[in-house]
């Protein structure tokens, strides 16, 4: 593939913005590549990233947000791609509820107001369907004719159900261990679904060494060749927030972290906002903590250890949605999460079992392993006193519990049997 997104992507209709995407940014030595489909840094194998034009970001303003659809698309103008509505590969996703939760705030000893943003409310019920819009639309506008992605499962999902909605043929590769929640959500949008006998990381591997064989020329790998435009669709879950707290940071989150990557893209939506003039900077900034779980933690480990070294685990446990053990971002979301004043905390699955039942209890919100991961840890960051309990705090809640219902299955069930009688009613306990 040798097409750039600046040539190929057009507007087609006098509405739309220009892209704002100036080039690919290497995280690690600074080298500077054109908007091609590309993930890793020739001079120093570091990830790239998109940068943009600050001058064409410092145009847009809240009325231009405030008028356009209910959906990431409001932001195209501060994304790498989209900004036509016709080259969009997408369901739409976005603008899910940022949810109060005063009932949970008060049994963790919150006294400041706490949100949920509840991101199960995506079309597949996933964060991951802001991710895959914005990769799947620069992946078309650089002319890939098949879809694919190494997933943990969400992302699965997403991108079957993105390129059945396009008619666009699709592989998806996942660990063959995953919830079966996630393999026939994922299997029923039609396309190739390849079950690995292995980890993530070796999933993400072979998918490594397929994108690079001839008969994968033509196939965009959401979060390997495409990568850098993946990783910016998170911001959309930054933006979004902000905008739901009447253009205000907050001034504490947790994010639950896989790869990391969400939770650098959160913070680096934040400093945007502030850079281009549409957010005031909270007084005392912003701070950014990552959850990850117990079996599976590499990044956490190294901030409790006061190292850049993210050793590699082999993950376990129920938090499969998170198991990377091998965190493409991990360095930089200690970055993000020192910068800030932040903490990481992880939680075992007990913790996330009980976090799980704990938020759909307090809010409403049936979360799927990852919620009950940040959850849990959220519990942990404020008995530890690393998180502030009268600081305005926003929890991520990036998945559907429905996918994950053997979590929680032989913990909750009906609270009686009854006959259907008065009779039984009344000698059941029913009225009291
Ligand atoms: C993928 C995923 C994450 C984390 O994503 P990263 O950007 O890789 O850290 C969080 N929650 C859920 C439910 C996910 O599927
Ligand atoms: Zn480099």
């Amino acid at each position: 593939m040798t097409a750039t997104l600046g040539e190929t992507q057009t507007p087609t209709s006098g509405e739309t913005s220009a892209n704002p995407a100036r080039a690919l940014v290497c995280r690690g030595c600074g080298a500077q590549y054109p908007l091609i489909a590309q993930h890793a840094c020739y001079e120093c194998f570091g990830p790239l990233e998109v940068a943009y034009d600050q001058d064409a970001l410092s145009k847009v303003t809240r009325a231009d947000i405030e008028a356009g659809p209910q959906n990431i698309w409001r932001y195209a103008a501060l994304l790498p791609a989209g900004q036509d509505p016709a080259t969009r590969v997408t369901l739409d996703p976005g603008l899910t509820p940022l949810v109060a939760a005063p009932h949970l705030a008060a049994e963790l000893g919150i006294t400041a107001p706490l949100w949920v943003k509840d991101d199960s409310a995506n079309p597949t019920h996933s964060f991951k369907d802001r991710v895959v819009s914005v990769a799947l639309t620069a992946a078309r506008g650089l002319g890939f004719s098949r879809f694919a992605c190494a997933s943990t499962g969400n992302l699965a999902n997403s991108v079957a159900a993105h390129a059945a909605r396009a008619g666009v043929p699709s592989i998806v590769f996942i660990p063959a261990d995953l919830e079966q929640g996630k393999v026939i959500t994922t299997a029923v949008y039609g396309g190739d679904l390849v079950a690995i006998d292995g980890s993530y990381d070796d999933v993400n591997r072979l998918c490594g060494e397929l994108v690079e064989t001839d008969e994968f020329e033509d196939t965009a790998f959401v979060n390997v060749n495409v990568r850098p435009y993946y990783a910016e669709g998170s911001k959309t879950l930054g933006y979004e927030v902000a905008e739901q707290l009447g253009w205000r940071i907050p001034e504490q989150v947790v994010i639950p972290m896989a790869s990391g990557e969400l939770l650098t893209k959160v913070d680096k939506a934040f400093s945007e906002l502030v850079e281009i003039g549409l957010v005031e900077a909270p007084a005392n900034g912003w701070k950014v903590f990552g959850a990850q779980s117990a079996g599976c933690n590499p990044i956490a480990t190294a901030l409790h250890n006061d190292t850049d070294t993210i050793v590699p685990v082999k993950p376990t446990g129920i938090a499969k949605s998170l198991n990377i053990g091998d965190p493409a971002a991990g360095l930089y979301a200690l970055e993000a999460v020192r910068r800030t004043g932040g903490w990481m905390e992880y939680a075992d699955d007990d913790e996330i079992r009980d976090a799980i039942r704990l938020l759909a209890r307090t809010t409403g919100v049936f979360a799927e392993t990852a919620g009950g991961v940040t959850v849990a840890c959220l519990r942990k960051l404020v008995a530890s006193g690393r998180l502030d309990p009268t600081a305005e705090t926003v929890v991520y809640n990036t998945g559907e519990g429905l996918k994950t219902i053997d979590a929680v299955a032989s913990l909750v069930g009906p609270t009686y049997r009854v006959k259907p009688s008065l009779k039984a009613a009344r000698e059941a306990g029913l009225l009291g």
